[in-house]
């Protein structure tokens, strides 16, 4: 990566896309009908990057290289020690290229540079933190069984896994899953989003290089209406860790059913912050602006609700808009600024929808609303509406956008009940001085990630994951080890077997 890294290191826009091709088998891979297509930095209009738009039959040589590397045991039948080994090496090789990987992640992402380098950092962390799990994962035993009778629980690596991505932290929610499925001691063929695959693609080749056998990651890029779909139906793959939306989530889910593969799936959300009466308000403001702004509201955590009790509700509005009023949203290589690129048109539009709704609707317009396309470079304004209605699209829907909905309550159960009252049930975050209604409420909501008095923040020691339809299954943690395994029982006879016919 030496010229890329000086480019990077410039932070100059490249004189033309940097094309990568695919990696499967421990080689790039070009396919013999695959396409190229550029990708144009969101943040700037122009083409940075090109990857392969692949056939199904590339996919198929990925599944087969895959499948070749778990059956033979180069990889699952390795020490945790061996493997560990090799994934302390690539979060090595992480932290070296932070500035090469961070750049291309802003280009691809229109995330801003700053925030790129924080969660390539993050993401070596995650690699260190399932180096250990490797040396850690094991079974169980039953001595317990009666005095001829010993029953073992052997955790054994699934198999071949597909993982699919989502292009709003491309390569941080890939090292929430690709770690601890190597650590478990599975191969797998890696879809990222087509938006965003070129830090995959460069990752992979940094593992071949921290001595990761061939096949054992591969990557392959393009539509997730072909490849991700055929990886989701393939019959020799034995589990699929998909990320994105729940409607994708939901056709994943069915396309698993053709060999029953295992499923893990990390979906939407519509995140509340529930503030009560007697929070810290300033606090409370800024987490609730971070929450909504961060990566421009497109985060599956986002908390894009405001559940507020009535008696606070304006004073914390007021702050809130306070602190978006300082948040510089512009070019995403200029470090100054806290928020970038919208990733494309298809996303700007469709927040823009969601605004010009709202308005509709009869919310009120508190902040933002503003968006600009100059070109093909999308910003929208972080916006903040009040007087939405439980029911309406801006308090039900997943916007993935930098839009806040204020809802009031008045009591206790009404807040739960706000905070409960849509499909997906992916986090919350709970604002209150009241150690008593904090442990309460953090009960009561239906989440799988629950913050109280912080948001959005967190390292690999903690499982993630969604109740209701934000989801199947935990990531990172030790839970995110043992998701990629299978679990074997074994009874062993000590003495004599008892005869059936004596
Ligand atoms: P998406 O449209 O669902 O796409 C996610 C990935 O699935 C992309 O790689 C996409 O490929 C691929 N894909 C599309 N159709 C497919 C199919 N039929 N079969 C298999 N794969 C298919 O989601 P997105 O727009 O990239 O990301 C935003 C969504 O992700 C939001 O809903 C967000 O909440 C969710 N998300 C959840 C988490 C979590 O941890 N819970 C984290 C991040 C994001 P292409 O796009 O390349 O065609
Ligand atoms: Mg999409």
């Amino acid at each position: 990566m030496s010229d890329l890294s000086k480019l990077a290191a410039s932070l100059h826009l490249p004189d033309e896309p940097l094309r990568t091709p695919m990696f499967i088998d421990g080689k790039d891979h070009t396919g013999s009908s695959a396409e190229w297509v550029t990708r144009k930095s969101p943040g700037h209009g122009v083409g940075v990057t090109a990857t392969l738009r692949a056939s199904a039959g590339d996919l198929d040589a990925a599944v087969a290289a895959a499948r070749r590397a778990f059956d033979d045991g180069r990889w699952s039948r390795l020490s945790g020690e061996q493997r560990a080994t090799v994934l302390l090496k690539a979060a090595r090789l992480i932290r070296d290229n932070v500035e090469t990987l961070a750049y291309l992640e802003t280009l691809e992402s229109g995330k801003p540079i700053g925030q790129s380098r924080g969660e390539v950092t993050a993401a070596a962390g995650i690699w260190e933190y399932a180096a250990g799990l490797a040396r850690v994962v094991h079974g169980d035993s039953h001595d317990t069984l009666g005095p001829d009778m010993l029953g073992l629980v052997l955790r054994q690596p699934v198999g071949v896994v597909g993982i699919v991505t989502p292009w709003n932290f491309p390569f941080f929610i890939l090292s929430e899953r690709l770690p601890f499925a190597l650590a478990a001691g599975c191969t797998v063929v890696v879809k990222p989003a087509e938006l965003t695959s070129t830090t995959t693609l460069k990752l992979a080749a940094l593992l071949t290089e921290a001595g990761l056998p061939d096949g054992v990651v591969n990557v392959v890029t393009g539509l997730g209406s072909v490849v991700g779909q055929a990886l989701a139906e393939h019959m020799d793959v034995d589990m699929i860790s998909f990320t994105g939306s729940t409607q994708v989530g939901r056709a994943v889910l069915a396309a698993a059913g053709g060999n029953m593969k295992k499923v893990g799936l990390e979906l939407g959300g519509k995140n509340p912050q529930i503030v009560f009466a007697d929070a810290d308000l300033d606090d409370a403001a800024d987490a609730i602006a971070f929450g909504i702004a961060f990566n421009a509201g497109q985060c599956c955590v986002s908390g894009s609700r405001l559940v507020v009790h009535r008696s606070v509700e304006a004073e914390l509005v007021e702050r809130i808009r306070a602190v978006l009023a300082r948040v510089r949203t512009g070019d995403p290589l200029d470090a100054s600024n806290h928020v970038g690129a919208i990733v494309e048109a298809r996303q700007f539009d469709k927040i823009r929808g969601f605004i010009d709704a709202g308005t509709r609707d009869g919310a009120q317009l508190v902040c933002g609303g503003d968006t600009r396309s100059e070109g093909e470079r999308f910003f929208i304004q972080p916006t903040v509406f009040r007087n939405v209605q439980p029911g309406s699209a801006l308090a039900q829907d997943e916007i993935f956008g930098p839009v806040l909905s204020v809802m009031p309550f008045d009591s206790f159960d009404e807040a739960i009940g706000l905070a409960n009252g849509v499909p997906y049930g992916l986090a919350a975050s709970i604002w209150t001085r009241d150690l008593q209604g904090a442990f309460k409420s953090l009960r009561d909501v239906q989440a799988g990630r629950i913050w109280v008095n912080c948001t959005i923040t967190g390292g690999p020691e903690m499982p993630i994951g969604g109740f209701k339809q934000s989801g199947i299954g935990r990531e990172t943690g030790r839970y995110g080890v043992e998701e990629y395994t299978e679990i074997k029982s074994v009874h062993v006879q000590l003495g004599k077997r008892p005869r059936w016919i004596a």
